[in-house]
């Protein structure tokens, strides 16, 4: 397993895209080995692995609305274990549930160490974007009265394709489809906490390593998902992020 690039056109056909192997790791200058490949001929997994993944509940005021009630006036935020996570065509896993919900969400990967940092220099310390399924067992969340079992499962972060780099990702299009249905479609600019808000918000709670991975909130339109469902997040500029839903 190693680190790569993805080159050529944005939106091109992965027959069009190539891999070109990293030396090492994407953090700081990059040097490359000199290998690559046409992208069908790589397998991706999961773009990182996140010391921790750092969401935020409600922050958009459309799923806010969906979910029975207001968004709270400053951001309440939540950890997903790094074992959730899981990368692109890797099954979600269905624990025993009466309902698991997708939530799809811009996620934004870390690239240097942030603490209290002020909103207006917190993009130095943005590596990229990735697309996130903030995966839940809506039961398990309602019984608990936090976030820990319900967003905890393995299996439950699907990150994905791959790490955009050259994107301002303020005002993309965010949508998720299950077996091709249009279930949410939102920007990212409809967000109540913008990315340098959480990033600031966050790093004043806990310090953000390279890597680590913050799920940015899901717009309206979360639903169920069952097993032999496939999922995708799709991000403008970014990928389609599918997976397949299997019972555990
Ligand atoms: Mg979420």
């Amino acid at each position: 397993m190693l680190w790569g690039t993805v080159e050529g056109e944005a939106g091109a056909p992965p027959a069009n895209l190539t891999v070109a192997a990293i030396d090492g790791h994407p953090f700081g200058a990059i040097a490359f080995t000199g290998e690559r490949w046409a992208l069908p001929e790589v397998r991706l997994v999961a773009p990182i692995l996140p010391s921790k993944v750092v969401c935020i509940g409600k922050n958009y005021a459309d799923h806010a609305r969906e979910m029975g009630g207001e968004a709270p006036p400053s951001p309440v935020i939540f950890l997903k274990p790094s074992t959730a996570v899981t990368g692109p065509g890797d099954p979600i896993r269905l624990p025993p549930s009466d309902r698991v919900d997708h939530e799809a969400e811009l996620a934004v990967v870390i690239g240097a160490p942030a603490r209290d940092v002020p909103p207006e220099q917190a993009m130095r310390h943005v590596l990229g974007y990735t697309c996130g399924n903030d995966v839940t067992a809506r039961d398990q969340q309602r019984a608990d009265v936090q976030f820990t079992r319900g967003k905890g499962h393995d299996s439950f972060c699907p990150l994905g394709p791959w790490i955009e780099t050259a994107i301002d990702a303020s005002d993309v299009r965010v949508t998720a489809r299950v077996n091709g249905d249009l279930r949410q479609d939102g920007r990212t600019s409809q967000m109540i906490h913008d990315v340098p808000a959480l990033i600031s918000f966050m790093s004043h709670v806990m310090t953000l390593l390279p890597g680590d991975v913050i799920m940015t909130g899901t717009p309206a339109g979360v639903g169920p998902i069952v097993a032999g469902d496939t999922v995708t997040v799709e991000i403008e500029g970014i990928g389609a992020l599918s997976n397949p839903v299997v019972a555990k």
